[in-house]
C-alpha cells in the first residue's frame, strides 16, 4: 500500500474532474469561439467553470483569467504591475521565502534595472507587515507576497499589507500568490484587498496544466499572449476546455466541503505532529506554520535526500522541500538560518483531505527505521 504526503507538491486528481474533463473532450468538445451550437454549448460551460473559480475565490467572473499554471500567473502578475507602474518607479518588496515563480522574475527585474527588496522570515519562517512597511518606498510598484508558505505552511499577512498599501496611499500593485493557499485557509480576494491573486489546479485535485489569475476590476491589464482574443483579448489560444472544466468540478467539490476538511486536516496534522516528535527520537518540527495541510520537520543528522529515497522505497512519499528543487538546499529553509545539522534533514509532509491516521502511522514506523538502518552510515 503506497502512502502519498506530498499534496504541496501536487495532488490526486478527484473523480468528479475526471469525469468533467472526459465529458468536456467527449461530448462538449466544441471550440467556444465557434457561432454553432457545439461551439454556443462549449461557450456556455466555459462561463460556467470560470463562474464557480470566481465564487471560490469571492470574485466576479470577468475577474479570472485562466492560464496554463500557478508559475503563469506569478510571471503575469509581476509583469504587468511593474509595466503598468513603469512610470513611479523601479522598487520591488517580496519575500526570500516565496516561490521560484515570483523570485526567478524578480531577479529577472533586477538585471533590468530594478531593485527588490526581500523580506527575511525570522526563525519560524513569519513576516510581519511591519517589515513590508520598512521597506516600503515612493517608487515602490509592486508588493509580491505569497499567502501559504509552500514548504513551511506559514501564513503571511497579505490583508495587513493591503490596508497598509491604502493606509500610505501608495500606488504599489499588492499580488498574491495564492496557489498554497487556495481551498486551504479561508480567503476572499476581496479580503486580501490584492490586485492579482495566482491559484493553480494540480494542487486541488484538478489535472496539471490549468492554473487561474484574478484580477482586480479596473485594472489596464497588458496582454499575455496575442492572437484569437480568447480570455478577454488578455491570453489568446484556444481555451483548454477539458483542463477548465476539471479544474472547476474538483473547486466546486472541495469547496463544497471546505470547513470539515478543513477541521479534519487540522487534526490530522496535529496528530501527525505528536505521533512523529512522540515516537521518532531526535525529530524536530520547523517553524508553527498555521496551514492546515503542510507539516515541516527535521531529521537532524540525516541527509533529506537519503531518508526520502528510504521512504519512497517502502511506498511512502514525502519531499524534501520544494519538488521544484530538486536536489538543491531550499531557499526557504536556508532563509530561516537553521543549523546545517537541522538544514539538511528537512522534510515536508503535506496532507489531503484523503489522508488518514494510517498514512501518518506509516511515515512514523518507517522513520524510526530510518533512524536505525542509516544511523550507521551517517554518523
Ligand atoms: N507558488 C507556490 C506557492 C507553489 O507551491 C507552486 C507550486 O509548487 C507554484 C507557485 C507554481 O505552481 P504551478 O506548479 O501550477 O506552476
Amino acid at each position: 500500500m503506497e502512502h502519498y504526503l506530498d499534496n504541496a507538491a501536487t495532488t490526486r486528481v478527484c473523480s468528479a474532474a475526471v469525469e468533467a474533463a472526459v465529458a468536456a473532450m467527449t461530448t462538449e468538445y466544441g471550440n467556444p469561439s465557434s457561432r454553432h451550437l457545439a461551439g454556443s454549448r462549449a461557450e456556455g460551460a466555459l462561463k460556467a467553470h470560470r463562474a464557480v473559480i470566481a465564487k471560490a475565490l469571492g470574485a466576479k467572473a470577468e475577474e479570472i483569467v485562466f492560464t496554463s499554471c500557478g508559475t503563469e500567473s506569478d510571471n503575469w502578475a509581476i509583469h504587468a504591475a511593474v509595466e503598468l507602474n513603469r512610470r513611479r518607479g523601479k522598487h520591488i518588496i517580496t519575500t526570500a521565502i516565496e516561490h521560484d515563480a515570483v523570485l526567478e522574475p524578480c531577479r529577472r527585474l533586477e538585471r533590468e534595472g530594478y531593485e527588490v527588496t526581500y523580506l527575511k522570515p525570522d526563525r519560524m519562517g513569519n513576516i510581519t507587515v511591519e517589515q513590508v512597511a520598512d521597506a516600503l518606498r515612493e517608487d515602490t510598484v509592486l508588493v509580491s507576497m505569497m499567502l501559504v508558505n509552500n514548504e513551511l505552511g506559514t501564513i503571511l499577512p497579505v490583508k495587513e499589507v493591503s490596508g497598509l498599501l491604502k493606509e500610505k496611499k501608495s500606488a504599489a500593485l499588492l499580488h498574491c500568490d495564492a496557489v498554497q493557499g487556495f481551498l486551504k485557509v479561508p480567503f476572499t480576494v476581496g479580503e486580501l484587498g490584492a490586485d492579482f491573486v495566482a491559484v493553480s489546479g494540480h494542487k486541488v485535485h484538478a489535472p496539471k496544466g490549468i492554473g487561474a489569475l484574478y484580477i482586480k476590476n479596473g485594472i489596464r491589464m497588458p496582454a499575455m499572449i496575442y492572437g484569437g482574443h480568447q480570455e478577454g483579448g488578455l491570453r489568446s489560444g484556444t481555451e483548454p476546455t477539458a483542463q477548465i472544466a476539471a479544474f472547476a468540478a474538483a473547486v466546486e467539490e472541495s469547496a463544497a466541503c471546505f470547513a470539515r476538511e478543513r477541521t479534519y486536516l487540522e487534526q490530522l496534522k496535529k496528530y501527525a505532529a505528536e505521533a512523529l516528535t512522540g515516537q521518532v527520537e531526535g525529530l524536530e518540527l520547523v517553524g508553527d506554520g498555521k496551514a492546515p495541510h503542510i507539516l515541516p520537520v527535521t531529521l537532524p543528522g540525516y541527509k533529506s535526500e537519503v531518508v526520502v529515497r528510504f521512504l519512497s522505497d517502502r511506498g511512502i512519499f514525502v519531499s524534501s522541500g520544494s519538488a521544484c528543487h530538486k536536489g538543491k538546499p531550499s531557499h526557504v529553509f536556508a532563509a530561516l538560518n537553521l543549523p546545517k545539522k537541522q538544514l539538511d534533514g528537512v522534510l515536508r509532509i503535506s496532507f489531503c483531505a484523503q489522508n488518514t491516521k494510517e498514512d501518518v502511522d506509516a511515515l512514523v514506523l518507517a522513520l524510526k527505521q530510518a533512524r536505525e538502518q542509516l544511523f550507521t552510515s551517517l554518523s
